[in-house]
């Protein structure tokens, strides 16, 4: 082994003893409620793809067509060979879905996140995030230089501390202008709970701070043509930045952030990640016809089916159903190899779900993260939770 080999070796030999070391799984199938998984079939509850829309004959269409008209590969950056077609249809249709102004799309929703945050915000600012926000919004927070805090999950006393913090630092630095800024998700993506908007939306006027959501795991899947809990909870316009991915419900790649006309001129100015990346692939324009279903009577029909298999399963593992279901549930075990052992266990009845671990969860707040599609049957949902049953490992249910 080389010196390089060993020391890498001895990182890796420490992520194993901790239980937390990841490997890739072989696949050799699309995305849907089967899939084989090291050349075993498996049904699959690992997948955000709730409304089945990754592999949809509409959506391969949209991605061949935008292949043979536009090529497989854009060329450059948006600022620097010209900005092709098929992303201000996608633009037009984003912001029309979200009830905004305008839309920009980035490679990812990671790098939506990145771009639009370190653009935004500026050293001397205040970001106040949910304790549970993803990677990529930490990141960018860590990134953009600004003074960070971190508020407990949905608690809003203890949002208004910090918000009670910021301010006063703020008007004690008042020879320069500094900005409050408040993130959170709608739908949080390891717990499947969400966000109550509308009372941060209170504390944020009251404060003065601007406001950023992340709908990744609601898009597609809550309120009505799956608009996102913004709309559902008639917020969307109190909110300065909505975030999300076309990589999930959306059933494509990609990322987006919708807003007024102003905020999507200021970052095709200033999003890194937009300005000094090569425009996504052609292909990925997919995601029009992803919102196209969503909003029509198929996709009604694809979130029907969907939030009945929600109701379903969370009946039928004895979870209390909520006002607002997400197609995200977890079942918390706590320790790490616990974990493993369990999603080991559900592989070995050809059922696959991740077990998902630190640094994605907190350390000791290991899961099953299971996720539901909405073409799942019946059969396949009873199916997991007889499985989940049988290996005791639901709070308060016997075995069968
Ligand atoms: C998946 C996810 C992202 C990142 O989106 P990608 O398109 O996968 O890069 C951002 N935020 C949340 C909450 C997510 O779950």
């Amino acid at each position: 082994m080389s010196l390089f080999d060993e020391m890498l070796e001895e990182r890796l030999a420490s992520l194993r003893k901790q239980n937390l070391l990841r490997e890739l799984r072989f696949v050799g199938s699309s995305q849907g409620p089967r899939i084989s998984v090291a050349g075993r079939q498996c049904l699959n509850f690992s997948s955000n793809d709730y409304l089945a829309l990754a592999n949809h004959p509409a959506l391969k269409e949209a991605a061949v067509r935008a292949i043979e008209q536009f090529g497989a590969g854009a060329g450059a950056s948006r600022l620097v060979c010209g900005s092709l077609a098929p992303f201000h249809d996608l633009e037009e249709s984003l912001a029309d879905f979200k009830k905004t102004e305008a839309a920009l799309t980035f490679s990812t929703g990671y790098a939506a996140a990145v771009g639009a945050i370190t653009a935004l915000v500026r050293k001397g600012d205040f970001i106040i995030l949910d304790k549970l926000v993803h990677a990529s919004i930490v990141d960018a927070a860590r990134l953009s230089g600004a003074k960070l805090r971190v508020f407990d999950h949905n608690n809003l006393n203890d949002l208004e501390d910090k918000l009670k913090w910021a301010s006063q630092k703020q008007f004690e630095s008042r020879n320069h202008k500094s900005e409050l800024w408040v993130i959170t998700e709608s739908v949080f993506s390891m717990d499947g709970d969400i966000a109550p908007l509308r009372e941060i939306v209170a504390l944020k006027e009251q404060y003065g701070a601007w406001f950023m959501v992340d709908e990744a795991h609601a898009t597609g899947v809550v309120s009505a043509c799956g608009r996102g809990l913004a709309d559902k909870l008639g917020v969307g316009d109190q909110i300065d930045i909505q975030m999300g991915t076309l990589g999930k419900a959306l059933g494509a790649s990609g990322g987006y952030i919708c807003g007024s006309r102003k905020l999507v001129d200021l970052l095709v100015n200033r999003a890194r990640s937009f300005i000094f990346s090569t425009a996504p692939v052609p292909a990925a324009a997919a995601a029009l016809a992803g919102i196209r279903i969503a909003k029509s009577a198929e996709g009604e029909q694809l979130r029907n089916a969907l939030h009945l298999r929600i109701a379903d399963f969370k009946s039928q593992i004895g979870l209390a159903e909520t006002e607002t279901a997400t197609a995200i549930v977890p079942i918390i075990l706590g320790d790490e190899s616990k974990t493993l052992k369990a999603a080991g266990c559900l592989r070995e009845k050809d059922i696959f779900v991740p077990a998902i671990r630190y640094p994605a969860v907190t350390r000791g707040g290991a899961r099953l993260r299971i996720t539901l599609t909405a073409t799942h049957t019946a059969a396949d949902i009873s199916e997991l939770a007889d499985a989940l049953r049988v290996m005791e490992i639901l709070p308060g249910l016997p075995a069968k």
